[in-house]
């Protein structure tokens, strides 16, 4: 009889281990890899040197300073770094 309830905790422990690897870890794992491009990431987060907050480099606008490009979270502060460059 103890027997028995030691194979099915068993089996229980097994079920539950290989649903575990179905749905968690690996899926979502393989996921990201995918989405994983050398270079072209767009949503990471870059931070604006005139107000210092952080946002998406792709909501970024872009200025050229000495052949570096430089982004900002909006014109307006682009505008105000490219003034006090000058
Ligand atoms: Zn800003």
């Amino acid at each position: 009889m103890f027997l028995r309830l030691l194979i099915w905790a068993i089996a229980a422990l097994l079920i539950y281990r290989a649903l575990k690897s179905w749905f968690g870890g690996g899926g979502s794992r393989q996921v990201r890899t995918d989405h994983h491009p050398p270079k072209q990431v767009d949503d990471d987060l870059v931070q604006d040197p005139q107000c210092g907050i952080y946002f998406a480099r792709r909501n970024g606008v872009s200025l050229n300073v000495d052949g570096q490009e430089i982004l900002f979270c909006s014109e307006k502060c682009r505008d105000a770094f490219a003034a006090q460059k000058e």
